[in-house]
């Protein structure tokens, strides 16, 4: 992130509690979203998320919606979407009636700072915050976490957050269920590889305190935040600073197929990293989704997001279940490697 871009989200977060005080808080203009897609000031990953949930069948979404007028159910799956960039949810303002305040972002800003110049503060031990940007979670944002890791190994990541996720959509792991408690594995990554005694949370924290820091907001839904984050890490998936994935023009714009190469943040160039995940939202409808065709990966990602509303709403678990197919081996597909995969880069 540039820092003129940083100052600017929190000039215009400063101008958005301004309005919040005279107006319906339904009223929003632009604020955290810019940071949700890395930098650019459009609510990217809200927008892709509205697309899927009503291409996904949720109902409630009139076919004209856009963030702007987005209700509080909805913001429970922004909230989820938002929370893979904003990790230790300082970008509200905690509270029990609203569930998308904005708070000043200076904290947010700090951290990020700090872990951008400083090793301690990207590190295990560091901010939760540092550590999905600049760290050993990158792959919260579908990216290796340091050059040259093996793509398998990126991809059994994800693949364990996206199963966290997923397995708290579906009810199976409820908000009281102590992260460290949480018995899942994949190519030998556990949670406690990443959250033992030294971090923030620790494993003894449950996941409503991992997704939400514990939020006093009366109506917070556990579920909608978990889909968001799931619906977060495969959107990046197909943003072009993330990966490079197979490309396949036949249908008239470009869809991405198997990832060929995850990227890593640190190390890219900022401002083309943002360029690539960003596309106006006055420009798409979210009930057309050839309105997203020309933006590179968008239509892609919708989709994906897409399977998985499918999977939520006929009642998919995890794993194999009574002879009918889990949703991993969906999620395995969406995550799929080519044959002439790399190792992680910090190219673009
Ligand atoms: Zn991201």
């Amino acid at each position: 992130m540039s820092k003129a871009i940083a100052l600017k989200i929190i000039a215009e977060n400063k101008e958005k509690a301004e309005r919040q005080k005279n107006g319906p808080v339904a009223d929003f203009a632009i604020g955290f979203h810019n940071i949700a897609v890395h930098l650019e000031l459009e609510p990217v990953h809200e927008t892709l998320t509205l697309a899927a949930l009503r291409a996904g069948g949720l109902t409630d979404i009139p076919p004209n919606m856009n963030y702007y007028a987005a209700t509080p159910g909805l913001w429970e799956f922004f909230r989820g979407v938002t929370w893979n960039d904003d990790p230790q949810c300082a970008l509200f303002k905690d509270s029990r009636e609203y569930n998308d305040e904005l708070s000043s972002g200076t904290v947010w800003f700090s951290q990020f700072e700090a872990a951008k110049h400083n090793e301690a503060s990207r590190s295990k031990t560091g901010y939760l915050l540092g550590r999905s940007h600049f760290g050993d979670l990158q792959f919260l944002h579908s990216m290796s976490s340091s050059v040259g890791e093996p793509a398998v190994e990126t991809r059994d990541k994800v693949l364990l957050w996206c199963e966290l996720m997923y397995r708290t959509v579906t009810g199976e792991f409820p908000e009281h269920c102590q992260i460290g408690g949480v018995e899942i594995s994949r190519g030998g990554f556990d949670l406690l590889r990443f959250f033992d005694r030294d971090t923030d949370p620790r494993p003894e924290r449950n996941l409503k305190f991992l997704l939400t820091r514990d939020t006093e907001y009366q109506k917070m839904q556990i579920e909608r935040r978990a889909l968001g984050s799931l619906f977060h890490i495969i959107q990046d998936s197909y943003a072009k600073g993330h990966t490079r994935r197979v490309e396949d023009y036949s249908s008239g714009y470009v869809k991405l197929g198997a990832i060929r190469t995850f990227h890593c943040y640190t190390g890219q160039d900022e401002e083309q990293h943002s360029h690539y995940d960003s596309f106006k939202v006055e420009d798409v409808q979210i009930s057309n989704l050839d309105s997203f065709n020309p933006y590179p990966g968008a239509r892609s990602a919708i989709e994906a997001c897409v399977r998985v509303m499918e999977l939520w709403r006929n009642g998919v678990m995890w794993n194999d279940k009574d002879g009918k197919p889990g949703a991993v081996h969906v999620l395995e597909d969406i995550f799929k490697l080519a044959p002439d995969v790399t190792p992680g880069d910090n190219t673009i």
